[in-house]
């Protein structure tokens, strides 16, 4: 009786889907947790395990019937010897996926880990070691990579010591106004330019970005001032246009779950900043993440951005807590967004500085030489002052919590 209702209520869940369990037909009550990996067909008769409702968890136990290890190679491991492994793997009954970094090669695998015990597989020629993962975002975990991961955009470390600080207008509307943004942003210790060239908007009718005519205009300010650029990639077939311009690539929140663009992004070797999508948990967050990852592209970094809630008074609500939380569940850098986790110019530099002290690796803020001329995001947008002054204050805050903000050119740019 039990086990026809949990398969009832199972059957009428989406594929991809983490949820709670109690033996009732409700999905959400409370009691065990499964997880059903996207892309599966939980098919009748068939033996793995999320397709066999009674061997998934009970209780109390987090995920205990998902059965992923990842096996994680040595730096330099050769093909053959991923190979070697990967096929040892199949033998013992696992479904195994190879995903290679710029740095080392994972193997994931999905199966009954308890055969594993007496196995030569860590012995292996090229195996560093072989961790079992209890999280469904298995590469994103911080149990199969304890260090956090350290994303280098043209040469500027996010995830290290350094609180990195990205700004620059929401969209690119003219040369004048990215090129006086970007000496300014610089100037006041930014690292990274950001600027829309396509423009994901609620409107129709708004303003949807110069397109090809704006990454022009941001290769030719970045070999003016020096900045790398962000910038975002709305659509599957775009990626490889954009890419040719961008530094790192932004995915929005509006695409956190356009599964075709997290694979095609995932199959470039371009750093990506991923924002979080404005209703998304943290786990679908971090399992949209998992998409770059087993496509082979570790450089992500991880953006808060305000997520909806009942709240009215600020356009979104920044989730401080997804800061401390992603860095105790996963190894990827994090940065905030003040800009649109607020809507108010007014309130930016205040969750900047609490951004930062939360934990975050950097910043994306929106500035403009004249927000209230900006054709998108003016309300948010600092003006130059403004933005110097933020910086200077959240370098406070980085010093008191034994970070470091790269230093303004010269105490003029506070002024
Ligand atoms: C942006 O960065 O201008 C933007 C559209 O952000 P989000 O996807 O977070 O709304
Ligand atoms: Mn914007």
């Amino acid at each position: 009786m039990r086990a026809a209702k949990r398969s009832t209520a199972l059957a009428a869940m989406p594929y991809g889907t983490l949820g709670w369990y109690r033996g009732s037909s409700a999905p959400n009550d409370g009691r065990g947790l499964f997880f059903a990996p996207a892309g599966r067909r939980r098919l009748p008769g068939r033996t793995s395990f999320w397709r066999q409702p009674d061997r998934w968890r009970e209780a109390g136990e987090p995920l205990q019937g998902v059965r992923v290890v990842i096996v994680v190679m040595r730096p330099g491991a050769d093909d053959a010897a991923v190979a070697r492994v990967a096929g040892r793997l199949r033998d013992l009954g696992f479904d195994a996926h190879i995903s290679r970094g710029s740095e080392r090669t994972v193997i994931g695998a999905v199966g009954d880990k308890n055969v594993l015990p007496g196995t030569d597989l860590e012995a292996m020629d090229g195996v560093e070691k072989v961790v079992p993962i209890r999280q469904p975002f298995k590469l994103a975990s911080r149990e199969g990579h304890p260090e956090p991961t350290l994303v280098r955009v043209a040469g500027v470390e996010v995830g290290g010591p350094e609180v990195v600080l990205i700004a620059g207008p929401c969209s690119v509307e003219s040369r004048e106004q990215l090129l006086q943004t970007a000496h300014a942003v610089k100037a006041a210790g930014a690292r990274i330019l950001r600027g829309g060239a396509y423009k994901p908007r609620t409107s129709p009718y708004g303003f949807h970005g110069l397109g090809e005519e704006g990454l022009d205009l941001l290769a030719e300010v970045r070999a003016e001032v020096g900045l790398p650029i962000v910038t975002e990639v709305m659509s599957p077939q775009a990626v490889e246009r954009v890419a040719r311009v961008a530094d790192c690539l932004q995915i929005g929140a509006r695409n956190m779950q356009n599964y075709d663009l997290l694979r095609e992004v995932g199959s470039t070797k371009m750093p990506v900043l991923l924002k979080r999508g404005l209703a998304a948990t943290i786990q679908e967050w971090l399992m949209a993440a998992e998409y770059l990852l087993a496509g082979g592209n570790h450089d992500v970094i991880l953006c808060e951005r305000g997520i909806r809630t009942f709240e009215t008074a600020t356009r979104f609500t920044l989730d401080l807590n997804a800061v401390p939380v992603v860095k105790e569940m996963c190894h990827l850098p994090v940065i905030v967004d003040p800009s649109h986790g607020t809507g108010r110019s007014a309130l930016v530099p205040a969750l900047a500085r609490a951004g930062v002290a939360a934990g975050a690796d950097g910043l994306i803020v929106e500035v403009h030489p004249n927000p209230a001329e900006a054709l998108s995001d003016g309300p948010q947008t600092l003006n130059f002052a403004a933005f110097a002054h933020m910086a200077a204050d959240v370098q406070r805050v980085a010093a008191a919590i034994d970070r470091e903000l790269h230093p303004a050119r010269s105490p003029a740019a506070h002024a």
